[in-house]
């Protein structure tokens, strides 16, 4: 009751949900009453989650943030959603996001824009805009969002709060909506480590409804956090860090350095051996990401004909039935991706751009292998900057591409990554918050968790 009165109180300003469960009071009822009865209830019995609308919910509308998909719900629920009711938790409702992933301040949504709670002049990053904000202004517990090039991470980053990108392959897809196949991955926002390491755990494990997750073990993340809560003075002695050089500077904002800076220093308190890492490959990462996204998404947003789902265009025509659904459905940021994706892949372009960009992407993941076979952990900013104003890139795709130059490295290698508030800088009425990224081996979310946890 308490998570919805605050909800209500605040939602007018923040427009975080697309949708809100009218059901959450009488499940949390009945949660009760098995409680009163000695039956046993799961380990998220109660705990309200909120859901990137992205992500199918059976009982719920799913839109994506798309006008196609507008009154669509589905027969199903994701599998990391049917994981979560499993464990008892309930879900409050659908959070915003820039439509079909494609962004990074959820104003592509087709429904609203999602104000950030430390101020509201402000964007709260993307895509995962509205469950960002929805954990930081304490509207729910914990949330689900996805990550393609950085939208669980940087939005984490902008509001405040702990944002967790897995492995790919860790975390079931049946059920998100396809943006780009070979990066998507659905991760977890919290108001702390141990929070986001429960959820991990609740939704990981192999799902026969998806080929690319993996059979690798599951470890009790939060659990492994209890037994590292010592009062020791150097919990991380001998911890190798390497501080991203390529990230902290030129066109990083200042404050943002300096706040990662005195986050390596606080590391080497804490016992870790920081030093800086090049990686000489970086900067390709963006037009790497750029090319492989927006030809996956071209392939993938195909299914979006109106014929079998969402909205149709009244015609009698076949192909303009197409093609009218699809004008009228999509908002522009898509098309803007659809168009360059058919670019990139058509016949004469293909080994130029879609080609080349797989072969960048292999030189990437090679370079962070070098990298993480001489450090326990990469460091960085996740965003270049602080949350910036609603409006202030909304016609500049460049300058808001740019933005995603922290975060699309790590989708590219596959790699998982944890963001977590480690200072301010100034603006807004009560300052702007920064994120620190960590960066670790594939499947070593434990230790990206542990560290996260002594560092906070
Ligand atoms: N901002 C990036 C993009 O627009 C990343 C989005 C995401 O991770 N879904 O593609």
């Amino acid at each position: 009751q308490s998570y919805l009165n605050r909800l209500r109180i605040t939602e007018p300003q923040l427009k975080s949900f697309l949708h809100v469960s009218d059901t959450v009071l009488r499940e949390a009822h009945e949660l009760d009453k098995k409680i009163n009865n000695n039956e046993e209830v799961g380990p998220l019995a109660g705990v309200l989650v909120g859901v990137k609308d992205n992500i199918c919910t059976a009982d719920m509308p799913s839109t994506g943030g798309s006008r196609i998909l507008e009154g669509y719900r589905p027969a199903f629920d994701a599998t990391a959603v049917r994981k979560i009711k499993e464990l008892g938790g309930i879900v409050v409702g659908k959070t915003n996001l820039d439509e079909f992933g494609m962004g990074s301040t959820t104003e592509s949504s087709a429904f609203q824009v999602t104000a950030n709670p430390w101020d509201v002049s402000r964007v709260p990053g993307g895509s995962s805009g509205g469950s960002a904000a929805a954990v930081s202004a304490r509207q729910c517990v914990v949330s689900l969002g996805s990550d393609t090039g950085g939208s669980v991470r940087q939005p984490a980053s902008f509001c405040g709060v702990v944002g967790l990108k897995p492995t790919y392959g860790r975390v079931s897809r049946f059920g998100l909506m396809a943006y780009a196949s070979s990066l998507d991955v659905i991760g977890c926002f919290g108001s702390s480590v141990a929070d986001a390491g429960i959820l991990l755990h609740a939704i990981s494990g192999h799902d026969r409804l998806d080929a690319t997750t993996s059979k690798q073990d599951v470890p009790d993340f939060a659990s492994q956090l209890v037994s590292t809560n010592s009062s020791e003075s150097k919990p991380l002695k001998g911890l190798r860090v390497g501080l991203i050089r390529e990230t902290v500077d030129n066109g990083v904002d200042t404050g943002v350095i300096s706040t990662i800076r005195a986050a390596a220093s606080h590391l080497e308190e804490l016992g870790c051996f920081v030093t800086e890492v090049t990686l000489p490959s970086f900067s390709l990462g963006l037009p790497a990401y750029y090319i492989i996204a927006s030809s996956e998404s071209s392939s993938n947003l195909s299914r979006y004909d109106g014929v079998r789902y969402g909205n149709q265009a009244v015609t009698d025509d076949l192909n303009s039935l197409y093609g009218d659904s699809r004008a009228n459905g999509f908002g522009s940021e898509v098309k803007m991706r659809v168009l360059m994706g058919t670019y990139a892949l058509s016949a004469g372009y293909y080994d130029a751009y879609y080609k080349r960009a797989q072969q960048v992407r292999t030189i990437i993941r090679d370079s962070f292998k070098a990298a993480l076979d001489q450090n326990d952990i990469l460091i960085s900013p996740a965003s270049p900057s602080p949350a910036y104003k609603i409006g202030e890139k909304k016609n500049d795709p460049l300058a808001m591409y740019a933005g995603d130059i922290m975060t699309v490295n790590v989708n590219l290698a596959g790699l998982p990554a944890l963001v977590i508030p480690c200072g301010f800088v100034e603006g807004g009425p009560a300052g702007l918050p920064v994120g620190l990224q960590m960066i670790s081996a594939a499947y070593d979310e434990g230790k990206l968790l542990k560290v996260g946890h002594i560092f906070e």
